[in-house]
Formats: C-alpha cells, sequence, structure tokens
C-alpha cells in the first residue's frame, strides 16, 4: 500500500478561503508553530513547504525558508509564500509596523497578544501558554502582564 500523496488540490481542499484577506487557512492537523502538517510520501511535512513545492519545484533550504507574506503561519494559499530568510521575515514585519513584536521566540501580532490575555485570564499558566503559542513563558508572562505590547487592548 503506498503513501498516500497530496497534490496542490488535495491540500486546497482542506482549507478555508478568509474573503477578506484572500488567505487559504489549513483546517487540518498544524504543529505549535500553527502551521498545517501532513504525511506526504511517508514524511510529515509542513503544508506552506509542500505547496511552495508544488508551485516551484523545490524545497527552499536553511537559511532560505518558505515565508508568509500575511504572517499567518496556518495560510497556504501559494500567493502568499515567498522564499526567505527568517532575518527577511523579521524586517517585513518591521516594515507592516509590529516592530517591537519582534521577540527572540518568533513573530507575535496582536491578534496572538489577544489570545495570550485571555488565555492567562481563563488561567491557563505561562508555562502553558508559552507552550500553546510557541514562545518562551517568560515572554508569555510580559506580554499577560502588558511589559511589552501595551498598545493592544
Ligand atoms: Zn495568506
Amino acid at each position: 500500500m503506498p503513501f498516500k500523496m497530496e497534490t496542490k488540490e488535495s491540500l486546497l481542499s482542506y482549507t478555508l478561503l478568509e474573503p477578506s484577506t484572500g488567505c487559504r487557512i489549513w483546517q487540518r492537523g498544524k504543529a505549535t508553530s500553527g502551521h498545517g502538517m501532513v504525511s506526504h510520501d511517508g514524511s510529515q511535512v509542513y503544508t506552506h513547504r509542500l505547496m511552495f513545492y508544488f508551485e516551484h519545484g523545490y524545497f527552499p533550504v536553511l537559511p532560505m525558508q518558505v515565508l508568509h507574506r500575511c504572517n499567518d503561519a496556518s495560510c497556504i494559499e501559494p500567493s502568499h509564500l515567498y522564499e526567505g530568510s527568517k532575518e527577511q521575515n523579521i524586517q517585513d514585519a518591521c516594515a507592516a509596523g509590529h516592530r517591537n513584536t519582534i521577540t527572540p521566540d518568533g513573530v507575535m501580532n496582536p491578534d496572538k497578544v489577544r489570545a495570550i490575555r485571555k488565555r492567562r485570564a481563563e488561567g491557563a499558566t505561562c508555562d502553558q501558554i508559552g507552550k500553546e503559542f510557541g514562545i518562551s513563558s517568560s515572554n508569555a508572562s510580559a506580554i499577560s502582564r502588558r511589559h511589552t505590547w501595551r498598545n493592544v487592548d
């Protein structure tokens, strides 16, 4: 029995189109980072990387990665994906006005900040929140106590 091979069409069939942004949001299994994951040809691959592969015929090799123009890790809309380095990703986020959102732990955004504060208000520990959002517990703490991201209500 051969392993199931995904196609561009099958990947897109597992997404929901977000009309306001054009994002195609992955609806199946996700990594803690928010990136969609799927088994393809016997191994686990990130859906945004697989989609990039279907579009361009190769996987970027580190330090180059498949990045999101829309900053939504779960989006696999081909036109929102591009090859770049992590540094470029951080610069893009800064250019988009999220300067104080960059932490060593990854890229934050106002929606995530609100979600983190909501989880904290619900009684989740900073450790739990850190794991859920892929950031450190001290970072989760700083965000929930409004030491960072004060401008987000
Ligand atoms: Zn998108």
